[in-house]
């Protein structure tokens, strides 16, 4: 199995829940640097271990201090063979931790790398949804919607093709309209991930989330599909592999 987007950086222990993962069958990660600080140490963990690969970018978060020699640093880091994709990247109007004109800045930068890279962009979408798919309409890459918690988006990403990621909180007994959307999703565009450490799935919900943990969600995902969880975790992979190169 896999976890396409975990924060193996942010957790206490990585290499250890990158063992408990392997035990549990989850033998490739995606993890994500939402810096360039944070890059590097993805990049390290990626160096240390075959199966995990890294998603680069510069957070929405930290657009307010992001500068132009953050970004060619960002750029330089994507020369490393296990940097797959830029991101998270996106809109963040829900937490507002950084203005929102640097956000759109930065976004509309790290969208021309992903395209300058021909690399997939993973996207982080908060209270922004149509700024941020305004901003999405030049891109002609691969987008993945990470964290995919907007059923109303769903129309627009199938038609243009994204990847759809779903993470711990469809797994919650009330989010029925995110489960009825995954069923709505093509086979080859359904990817699931942690989003370690944050959101952990039923029934480990409130505790720190970790890789192990994607064979809830994905069991969740496989019930509402009416699928064997095992058929799509293998489906997952492939849609993976076909996405970031894997
Ligand atoms: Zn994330």
């Amino acid at each position: 199995m896999i976890d396409t987007h975990a924060h193996l950086t942010s957790l206490d222990d990585p290499d250890e829940a990158i063992a408990r993962a392997a035990g549990a069958g989850v033998t490739r990660i995606l993890t994500v640097g939402t810096s360039v600080e944070d890059g590097r140490r993805a990049l390290a963990l990626a160096e240390r271990h075959d199966g995990v690969h890294a998603i680069l970018g510069i957070h929405p978060h930290e657009a307010g201090t992001a500068t132009a020699d953050d970004l060619s640093a960002l750029r330089e880091l994507h020369a490393h063979p296990k940097a797959v994709a830029v991101g998270e990247t996106g809109l963040d109007w829900f937490r507002d931790y950084a203005p929102r004109d640097d956000q759109r800045r930065l976004f509309a930068a790290e969208l021309e790398l992903a395209a300058e890279l021909g690399k997939p962009v993973v996207i982080h979408t908060r209270a922004a949804n149509e700024d941020t798919l305004a901003d999405l309409l030049g891109f002609t890459g691969t987008v993945v919607l990470h964290c995919f918690s907007s059923p109303h988006l769903l129309p627009t990403a199938l038609e243009r093709g994204w990847y759809v990621s779903f993470a711990g909180n469809a797994t919650f007994p009330k989010a029925v309209e995110l489960r009825l959307a995954a069923t709505e999703v093509p086979a080859g565009r359904i990817l699931a991930e942690t989003d370690s450490p944050y959101l952990a799935p039923q029934p480990v919900r409130g505790r720190p989330n970790e890789p192990a943990n994607i064979v809830h969600t994905v069991a969740a995902l496989a019930q509402a599909r009416r699928e064997e969880p095992e058929e799509l975790a293998a489906q997952i992979e492939r849609n993976a592999a076909a996405c970031f190169g894997l």
